[in-house]
């Protein structure tokens, strides 16, 4: 065995445990597919592949479709393998070994996890026990540590709580660095950090299209930033790192926003038939502008909770072990039935 890097030997990796379950309400994907018309327009474009060229290095047409669905230029688009790759991406441009990257805990665990493997120091703010962020925190942090890259998730993650604008403004007018407003859940919600971009302003917003458009199979995800940011970017990623079925799978999607927002308008339906059923159990539940919602028993340990929840073949994320959420769990909306299923099973086990 060759020894690893010393700096990740302490580094666990970031893993989503499946379990095979009737109702699977555990890593915040859709819980419907794309529609068939999706399917069938993909499958006709796939066919025009020339599969023996590199692809679009540039993603042209699905640069300029995503900037079109947002009303920008499409050089201020950027788009890569998940957000994933895009926060991976941003964090080798603007991070690394030397440079310091401030996070507002808890938060999404891989921001953390993405600096230190590309070997910046880490800086963790602490949220307030009911999971808001104070701006003292937020000037604190960035003036004992002036971060060169501060994220800001909104809706949180495993949260689901809605930044307001005025913190996202607030910290653009401390920060010395790069701000990134991670939004892979905004559609969600009924504001987004959009309407901040400017030129001028160190801000970057992050999308995906795991969520929203029932694409978690796909891979895509993208930021919309100034042009110097894009700019920076291509610096840093792989030559052809988007394949063409990816950028064909982008581009066919966004003839389906209608579908999209449809769905999107089920899910936050059906996540406010959940809150309110769950507020009358005994639990805390977490105001959510995503498509999940965090809760925690107040009479039965958490852990407890997801087992029995997963005795009736339910599977929701156990948070319960992680640091600042004890006894939490959290659950992604679901289909109607399934969300049914939830609420029965969790009726259950708690009254
Ligand atoms: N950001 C947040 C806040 C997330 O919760 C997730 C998905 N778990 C991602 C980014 C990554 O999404 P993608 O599938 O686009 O890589």
């Amino acid at each position: 065995m060759i020894p690893v890097r010393d700096d990740l030997r302490v580094l666990e990796g970031y893993h989503s445990p499946q379990v095979d379950v009737d109702v699977r309400l555990n890593t915040n994907e859709s819980p419907l597919p794309p529609p068939d018309a999706f399917r069938d327009a993909l499958a006709a474009e796939l066919s025009r592949v020339e599969w023996h060229r590199y692809p679009d290095r540039a993603a042209t047409r699905l640069r300029e479709a995503i900037a079109d669905w947002h009303g920008v230029d499409p050089s201020m688009v950027f788009a890569a393998n998940g957000s994933n790759e895009v926060l991976q991406t941003i964090l080798l441009a603007y991070a690394g070994a030397g440079r310091r990257v401030a996070t507002f805990e808890p938060t999404y665990q891989m921001h953390a996890q993405i600096a230190r493997v590309v070997g910046s120091e880490v800086v963790e703010g602490e949220r307030n026990a009911d999971f808001t962020l104070d701006p003292a925190e937020m000037r604190r942090v960035v003036a004992d540590h002036d971060p060169h890259v501060t994220f800001l998730t909104s809706p949180n993650n495993p949260t689901g709580l809605v930044e307001p604008a005025e913190r996202v403004t607030e910290l653009l007018d401390l920060a010395n660095g790069l701000v990134v407003a991670d939004e892979a859940y905004a559609q969600f919600a009924d504001w987004t950090a959009l309407e901040l971009l400017d030129e001028q302003r160190p801000l970057v917003v992050t999308r995906t299209f795991s969520k929203t458009w029932s694409m978690a199979g796909v891979r895509l995800g993208y930021a919309i930033g100034p042009t110097w940011f894009v700019d920076d970017l291509e610096k840093v990623v792989l030559p052809y790192h988007l394949d063409a079925m990816k950028q064909l799978a982008g581009c066919v999607a966004l003839r389906f926003v209608d579908d999209m927002n449809d769905r999107v308008r089920l899910i936050v339906s059906e996540r406010e038939r959940l809150a309110a059923a769950m507020a009358t159990l005994p639990i805390d539940v977490t105001p959510s502008g995503a498509n999940f919602i965090l809760f925690r028993p107040t009479t039965i340990a958490g852990r407890e909770v997801w087992q029995h929840l997963l005795d009736r073949s339910i599977l929701v994320r156990d948070c319960s072990g992680w640091p600042r959420l004890n006894d939490c769990l959290r659950v992604t909306v679901g289909t109607p039935g399934e969300n049914d299923a939830f609420l029965t099973g969790l009726k259950e086990i708690l009254e």
